[in-house]
C-alpha cells in the first residue's frame, strides 16, 4: 500500500448518506457516511480505490457556510475537527469502501458528550451537503476483538484529532479555512 501521506490533503464535497446505521447504534460514535458512488460535486483524488485505509483526521462543515444565522449550537455551517475512518471496517467486514467522519463538536458545545459513550452526537443531517478536507493520518484500520475495544480506539482517535487541530501548521490551517469557504452549490 502506498504511504498514505503522499495522498494528504484530500478535498471533498458530497452529501450524507445513510450506512449500516452501526455507528450510533453499537458504537455510540455516529459517522456521517460520504456518498462516494454518486453526487460527489468535487475531490481532490479522483479514483477512490487508491484512498488507503486507515484512520485519519481533518475539518468538516456540513450545509452552506455561515457567520451568522444559524444557531450556536447548530451542527449547520461550522468547522468541526473530525475523526474520520476510511475502509471496510474490519470488525464488520464489510464489502465497499467508506469514508466515514466523525464530527467532533468544542468542548463547551452541549452535544459535546450527548451519545451513549459520551462522545459528540448532533441532530441527523442525511442528505445534507458535507464539505470535507482530509489531513493527516492517524493509524491503520484495524481488526478488533470486540467493540470494547474498539470504542477505546476511536476515543483515542477523538483526542488525538483534537489535540492536533488545536495547533495546525499553516498548510494544515489552510484546509481549515477551505472548508469553510468552499462553496457547495
Ligand atoms: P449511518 O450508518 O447511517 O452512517 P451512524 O450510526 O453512523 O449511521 O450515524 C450517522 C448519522 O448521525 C450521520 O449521518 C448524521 O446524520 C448523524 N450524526 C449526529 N451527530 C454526528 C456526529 N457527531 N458525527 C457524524 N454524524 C453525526
Ligand atoms: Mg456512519
Amino acid at each position: 500500500m502506498s504511504n498514505p501521506s503522499n495522498h494528504l490533503p484530500i478535498r471533498m464535497i458530497s452529501h450524507v448518506v445513510r450506512g449500516y446505521g452501526r455507528g450510533s447504534k453499537d458504537l455510540g460514535i455516529p459517522t456521517a457516511n460520504v456518498n462516494l458512488e454518486k453526487g460527489v460535486l468535487s475531490c481532490s483524488i479522483v479514483d477512490y480505490d487508491t484512498l488507503p485505509t486507515g484512520i485519519y483526521w481533518g475539518f468538516a462543515r456540513i450545509g452552506e457556510s455561515s457567520n451568522n444565522g444559524a444557531e450556536v449550537d447548530s451542527v449547520l455551517g461550522r468547522v468541526h475537527t473530525a475523526a474520520i475512518s476510511i475502509g471496510y471496517n474490519p470488525t464488520y467486514n464489510n464489502k465497499e469502501k467508506t469514508v466515514e467522519p466523525h464530527l467532533i463538536a468544542d468542548p463547551k458545545h452541549p452535544k459535546r458528550h450527548a451519545s451513549s459513550t459520551g462522545e459528540t452526537q448532533f441532530q441527523d443531517f442525511y442528505e445534507k451537503k458535507i464539505v470535507l478536507s482530509i489531513v493527516g493520518y492517524l493509524r491503520p484500520e484495524l481488526p478488533f476483538e470486540g467493540l470494547e475495544k474498539l470504542v477505546d480506539a476511536i476515543k483515542k482517535d477523538i483526542i488525538d484529532s483534537t489535540e492536533l487541530a488545536k495547533s495546525c501548521p499553516p498548510s494544515i490551517e489552510a484546509e481549515k479555512h477551505w472548508v469553510a469557504d468552499a462553496s457547495c452549490l
